[in-house]
């Protein structure tokens, strides 16, 4: 239909298209480090590594298993703060304190219960998985605690930024530097688990093992399990060059794919029901 009103809409001029949109460029990753969880995390879902670590996106729930797991940490972080400033360690009241206050910090509309937990039932758990640390050689090293919950960072793969890693607990003999590693689990681990999360240790002993060269570093996962049966269980994870060299292999391959922006879903019966950017996810077109 012609536009009476204007006159110039009448005749069939050819007009300039509007300039197009200044290409939208994409968001700067948030950060200028990679950490062990952020490679699994690519691993597990390209997609997701690029709502959480290049968006930004905020994640709306998070599983009270990993509430519970950050809580257990806190605590036994406490008992080793404790042990490296030389003082007693810490009663049972002084730990389930700091578990407590780990919940208390929490957003509690954001917190998913997993089926037949809630928060008496865990915290009557944790409390029984103090007493069996507290009872395990894990907590009462034999040499010098030289770090808890120590930040380290270093360039350890050419050509990708620096890897940070959080190191749970050090301690330093005459001739080792033993790193832990510590982990709450739903069942005990195999040798097999050991194996397959030993890359997150491999990479650990790239970024101490130049604060003590003439010293051996160990690497240890401690799993505190929350089974009936609860145990504090050491498991080894050798550091052979093989083993360290094939880590950083798979490092630098995940970085070369986050650096071409490589980003899709990789949907999986485990990783969907409890991601936080479903809708985001579902609306994503490439
Ligand atoms: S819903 Fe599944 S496929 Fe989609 S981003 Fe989350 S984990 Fe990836």
């Amino acid at each position: 239909m012609l536009n009476l009103k204007n006159p110039a809409a009448q005749s069939p001029v050819r007009t300039r298209s509007p300039p197009p949109p200044a290409p939208t460029q994409p968001p700067k990753p948030l950060r200028d480090y990679l950490s062990y969880s952020a490679i699994t995390t690519y691993q597990r879902c390209p997609l997701s590594y690029y709502f959480k670590y290049i968006a930004g996106l905020p994640e709306k729930t998070v599983s009270s298993s990993l509430v519970f797991g950050s809580a257990v940490h806190r605590a036994v972080e406490h008992h080793f703060n404790e042990l490296m400033a030389g003082n007693e360690p810490p009663k049972l009241d002084a730990l389930t304190g700091e578990y407590d206050r780990h919940w208390q910090e929490a957003d509690p509309q954001a917190v998913k219960f997993g089926k037949g937990d809630d928060l008496e039932s865990l915290g009557q758990l944790a409390s029984k998985m103090f007493g069996a640390f507290q009872t395990s050689p894990l907590a009462n090293p034999a040499g010098q605690i030289i770090g808890v919950e120590e930040e380290l960072r270093g360039n350890i793969v050419a050509g990708c930024p620096d890897l940070l890693g959080r190191i749970d607990l050090i301690v330093e003999t005459a001739d080792e530097l033993i790193v832990t590693d510590l982990k709450t689990s739903r069942s005990r681990w195999s040798c097999e688990q050991a194996d397959d999360s030993a890359g997150q240790l491999l990479l650990y002993h790239e970024l101490v093992r130049g604060f003590a060269p003439r010293k051996r570093v160990r690497l240890q996962f401690a799993v505190l399990t929350k089974t009936k049966e609860l145990s504090v269980e050491l498991h080894e994870v050798r550091a052979d060059r093989r083993a360290v060299d094939r880590t950083k292999r798979i490092v630098e391959r995940v970085w070369k794919a986050i650096d071409a922006k490589i980003y899709y879903p990789a949907p999986s019966p485990m990783q969907c029901p409890g991601c936080s950017f479903r809708k985001q996810c579902r609306a994503w077109i490439g």
